[in-house]
């Protein structure tokens, strides 16, 4: 049974998520330098980009960026949009092959005429820091040490834990099933024990199921899919949702006044997304290059 809710909440408090991201890229930054100092080796990340996306151009670029300004080094891979699935796949294999490369991001969607699953399972687990393959689904799902969950429902889970929300028989209804985002944000809720109820665009009643929910991920990429009037008062609400001119999935405006915590867009999931794939570059970095205990 869901816990009580009372009806008087008027504003939620808002879950900064900057505030921790920082605090995780200043570890990840740490410790970069740390394994630089012992082995004499920069951590590295590898970002492959297939064709001239602006959008994903734009997240690339943001994402060296932020690997630069905590002593990583990226190599950028940028690959013609006609290239083809056998193409990609021998560009990742030999990216998992090259010891001077410690974590692969391919960055997607990667157009309709490749088969990003296969292009996924080309990374070498022990590289996929972006947590794409089925090996880290499985591992994260299985519960398994080592793996690495992919970076945003592994931001998500940060930013809930920061904020102290109880997860252990909460209701959590994730809208949104892909394969990067939703899926393995509910298993990662089901892991701390939540009950956990996906969603999708076949789901019947959207809103009727929302209302019931402790804690709400939206995951869809529909702005402004889930109002205020859906939620439960009290709800915990967090808005992966990224739409163009920075809206969510979310009605920041009306589920405030509903919602007990709410993570602002942009400023919520976005930042602890990044700080979680360096955090797990360096920590592929460490585990590649032998340096165990103190980073
Ligand atoms: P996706 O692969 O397109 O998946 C969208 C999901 O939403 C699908 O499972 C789809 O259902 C479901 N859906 C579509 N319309 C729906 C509706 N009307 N009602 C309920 N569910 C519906 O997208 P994604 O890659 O998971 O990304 C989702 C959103 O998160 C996007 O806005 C994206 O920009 C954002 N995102 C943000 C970050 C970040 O760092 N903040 C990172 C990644 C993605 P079906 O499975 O039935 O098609």
């Amino acid at each position: 049974m869901s816990q009580p809710q009372t009806d008087t909440h008027t504003t939620a408090r808002l879950m900064d998520g900057t505030v921790p991201a920082r605090r995780i890229v200043a570890e990840a930054t740490a410790t970069a330098a740390e394994i630089a100092r012992r082995t004499g080796t920069t951590p590295c990340l590898a970002t492959v980009l297939v064709g001239e996306d602006p959008a994903s151009a734009t997240y690339v670029r943001m994402k060296r960026a932020r690997c630069a300004k905590a002593g990583i080094r990226s190599r950028h891979i940028p690959i013609p949009a006609t290239t083809t699935t056998a193409e990609l796949v021998a560009t990742l294999t030999a990216l998992s092959d090259d010891p001077d490369v410690h974590g692969i991001l391919l960055q997607h969607p990667c157009g309709p005429h490749i088969d990003e699953r296969a292009a996924f399972e080309a990374i070498a687990p022990a590289k996929d820091v972006d947590g794409v393959t089925t090996h880290s689904f499985a591992a994260m799902s299985f519960g398994l040490p080592g793996g690495f969950v992919s970076c945003t429902p592994g931001g998500i889970m940060r930013l809930l834990a920061e904020y102290e929300v109880p997860l252990a028989g909460r209701h959590a209804v994730v809208v949104g099933r892909s394969a990067i985002l939703g899926k393995p944000a509910g298993m990662l809720l089901l892991a701390q024990d939540a009950t956990v109820t996906y969603c999708h665009s076949r789901t019947a009643d959207l809103a009727a199921i929302v209302r019931e929910a402790d804690i709400v991920v939206a995951a869809v990429g529909r702005p402004r899919l889930i109002g205020g009037a859906d939620l439960k008062p009290g709800a915990v609400v967090v808005d992966a949702g990224y739409n163009p001119g920075n809206i969510g999935d979310v009605d920041f405006d009306t589920a405030r006044t509903r919602a007990g915590l709410i993570t602002p867009v942009p400023g919520g999931v976005g930042p602890m997304t990044i700080a979680v794939l360096l955090a797990q570059t360096v920590r592929a970095a460490a585990a590649q290059l032998g340096v165990r205990g103190g980073v």
